[in-house]
């Protein structure tokens, strides 16, 4: 059975956020044979949830709960249909602070997963400036943490994509 379609998390095995279990889903309560890697936010705790339960909402209904914060979107303006599909339509991805999704274009972004060294190769001019500005990185300290960065390091730097625009994005996480 193919995964659903998750417009804001096009590719959720190559990022980790969906993963392969045994486990029944506990919204369902079929053995799906895959489950979202990080948990929903909900007074219930559920380990175990589908992809399938995620896609058509069921998971956010039955346990009230969400997958993402919706404090950033929010405060970004992004229309409520639009936070409503990221935050409880859309597998949300681990990070070390509170996850961070980001916008632009008045849409929500994909979500990318870690940032490869070729992805921040290519940030420069504008783009950067404003990258480490709202990160609070200094100008000078840039080229050194671009060249000790590694994927899955204490130091993750997340990649989205502008759907409207193509533009990447990124943001810095620490542990
Ligand atoms: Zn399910
Ligand atoms: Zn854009």
């Amino acid at each position: 059975m193919e995964l659903p379609i998750f417009k804001y998390h096009p590719d959720p095995i190559g990022t980790g956020a969906i993963e392969k279990t045994e486990d029944e889903c506990q919204c369902c309560g079929t053995r799906r044979g895959y489950k979202a890697a990080s948990t929903i936010y909900a007074a219930e705790s559920a380990e175990t949830i589908c992809p399938w339960c995620i896609a058509d909402g069921s998971a956010a209904t039955k346990f009230n709960g969400v997958f993402s914060d919706s404090d950033p979107l929010l405060t970004d303006g992004i229309d409520q249909e639009i936070v409503k599909e990221v935050c409880e339509r859309t597998p949300s991805f681990i990070s070390w602070q509170q996850e961070r999704w980001l916008s632009h274009c008045n849409d929500a972004c994909e979500f990318h997963g870690d940032a490869t060294k070729a992805d921040l190769d290519t940030l420069a001019g504008d783009a950067l400036k404003e990258f480490l500005s709202t990160e609070y990185i200094e100008e000078d300290n840039w080229p050194n943490m671009l060249v000790n960065y590694e994927e899955d390091d204490d130091l993750a730097i997340y990649k989205f994509k502008c759907r409207v625009c193509g533009e990447n994005r990124f943001y810095v996480d620490y542990s």
